[in-house]
């Protein structure tokens, strides 16, 4: 096949300005790549906007929707009604980051939700506004640094466990929902095949390692989305039609300060706080399984 056909095809096409070692070409890939060509996007004011479509660039190869901060899953909303008023059959796609979808976005998405539109909305989460200078965002975690929760002698990072966002859109009774890793890639795209099947409001929060932010080697991107799984930070689950099941339990934990350590956000750390963390996951994994085969 021609060069020029082969990246005509291509959903998500290189030429992206996204930094090096960054996980959401691979998120948005692997999600297009699961649906197929068959499918309209929605995106939010964020990295993937910078760095898929400032003009005159474009590295889409579906029909997507520049959407402003607050309202991605409005417009994903939009275009699904007027998809179906058509007779069309097509997936519609909501991707947004952290930002968007945990502070600014919440009441769209928490609509989408509550109107009952068939989107799935994909949520790739790099812990913070990278986009406009890694601000703290609801879904920062405990101690990271960021810039508007910095550290020195009266805060010592963020002060905040993450929002559950993922038990919260089940809680509202979205009919598919899923955490997901890129380390973890078969599990994701199952979730997605998953997500492709049901009709409805589905939401898929994937870990979005953000060498900038993070302040790790770009070279580690993998690594470090695996060791957020292998640690027990990072919950592989799934709730299908409120059914709440763990889809991968690492075999041994590995302790947590093997991810932290590799990250300069958390290397400010002291014993004390890491052994919080390492307990926060305990309280978590004994919450989590607590719900195994429950229904939400
Ligand atoms: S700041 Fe982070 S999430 Fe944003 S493009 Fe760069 S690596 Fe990716
Ligand atoms: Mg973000």
């Amino acid at each position: 096949m021609h060069m020029n056909e082969r990246y005509e095809k291509l959903l998500f096409k290189p030429g992206h300005t996204a930094c090096a070692g960054c996980p959401i070409p691979i998120i948005v890939r692997t999600v297009l790549n699961t649906l197929g060509k068959n499918t309209i996007v929605a995106f939010g004011t964020s990295c993937l906007e910078i760095i898929s479509s400032q003009y005159p660039y474009n590295a889409w190869g579906v029909p997507a929707m520049h959407s402003a901060f607050e309202n991605t899953a409005a417009i994903a909303s939009g275009i699904e009604a007027a998809q179906k008023k058509l007779g069309n059959k097509v997936n519609v796609v909501a991707f947004a980051g952290d930002g968007g979808t945990f502070d600014i976005g919440l009441q769209a998405l928490s609509g989408m939700v509550d109107r009952g539109h068939n989107v799935l909305y994909v949520v790739y989460d790099n812990e913070s506004y990278a986009n406009t200078g890694i601000q703290r965002s609801s879904a920062t975690p405990f101690g990271a640094w960021t810039t508007t929760s910095p550290v020195g002698k009266k805060i010592r990072g963020n002060k905040t466990f993450k929002k559950p966002l993922a038990l919260m859109m089940a809680a509202q009774g979205a009919k598919y929902v899923a955490t997901a890793s890129i380390s973890h890639l078969p599990d994701f795209k199952r979730k997605v095949q998953r997500a492709a099947e049901i009709e409805g409001p589905k939401f898929i929060h994937v870990l979005n390692p953000c060498p900038t932010g993070w302040k790790f080697d770009s070279s580690l991107t993998v690594d470090v989305a695996k060791l957020s799984v292998e640690t027990g930070l990072w919950v592989l689950f799934e709730i299908d039609h409120g059914k709440f099941r763990i889809t991968y339990k690492p075999k041994e934990f590995k302790p947590v300060r093997d991810y932290l350590m590799l990250q300069r956000r958390f290397k400010h750390l002291t014993d004390e706080e890491i052994n919080k963390i390492q307990e926060r996951v305990k309280e978590d994994w004994s919450m989590y399984e607590g719900l195994e085969g429950v229904k939400i």
